[in-house]
């Protein structure tokens, strides 16, 4: 019986990591952890108690009443994968926002944030058998993993397909705003102090500019199998 290794995914805004995580996970019959939600639950609480907006940022509070937030994934069986709840409502759906993108950043640069959540992260991987993505997995939330995956494309393709992604489920966004948040993003998650999104010595590039997602999985797989064998 092969053990059941841990798969970290990292990479830029809109590269597809939750896709091909969640394909892997059902695939294989992992688990699987979009860390993200996480960081977007926490902005999405900060900006119920008005605690951060596009122009201010009261993380002082926000990092007082961090015990005050509980979060939580929940597996749907007729969507096939687990969704997001803050203290027990089911936040998919607004935490999904351009205007949470916007804030989602800001508020992930802040360290007792990333320590709550990294720990919580810890906990859930503990036993392997899980697909984990976000920015920081292979570098500090799983420096052992089994394997680890840097995804990346070019900006105006992620832009591109986030556009078309929120324009499908119907919010009124414009293309620009959409590039922009993709870029500013980008930019504060790599030059923040702690936990920076870089790619691990160790972690397996992917550029999927112009690579279609069967090929990309495909070619993924090969690597998991391989780690399966190893192990
Ligand atoms: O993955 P997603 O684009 O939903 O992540 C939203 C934001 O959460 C990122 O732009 C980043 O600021 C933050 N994040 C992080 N560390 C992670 C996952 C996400 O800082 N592990």
């Amino acid at each position: 019986m092969n053990k059941k290794i841990t798969i970290a995914i990292d990479g830029f805004s809109s590269t597809g990591k939750s896709t091909i995580a969640k394909l892997l996970a059902k695939k294989y019959n992992y688990i699987y952890v979009d860390t993200g939600a996480m960081y977007r639950a926490v902005s999405l609480f900060a900006k119920q108690h008005n605690l951060v907006g596009i122009d201010f940022f009261h993380s002082e509070k926000l990092i007082s009443n961090l015990q005050e937030i509980s979060l939580s994934f929940r597996f749907n069986k007729e969507l096939g994968f687990s969704e997001m709840f803050l203290n027990g409502q089911n936040v998919e759906k607004e935490i999904r926002t351009l205007e949470i993108s916007q804030l989602v950043s800001k508020v992930a640069t802040i360290s007792e944030v990333r320590r709550k959540l990294v720990k919580e992260q810890q906990e859930m991987g503990k036993h392997g058998g899980i697909v984990m993505d976000g920015r920081d997995i292979g570098t500090v939330v799983f420096p052992n993993a089994d394997l680890k995956l840097f995804m990346s494309a070019s900006a105006d393709k992620r832009a591109t397909r986030r556009y078309k992604e929120l324009i499908d489920r119907g919010d009124d966004v414009n293309f620009k705003d959409i590039l922009f948040n993709v870029q500013e993003r980008d930019r504060i998650d790599s030059t923040r102090k702690d936990s920076p999104l870089v790619k691990a010595d160790d972690a397996i590039e992917f550029d999927n500019s112009d690579m279609g997602i069967t090929e990309q999985f495909d070619r993924i797989c090969t690597l998991v199998n391989r780690k399966l064998i190893e192990n």
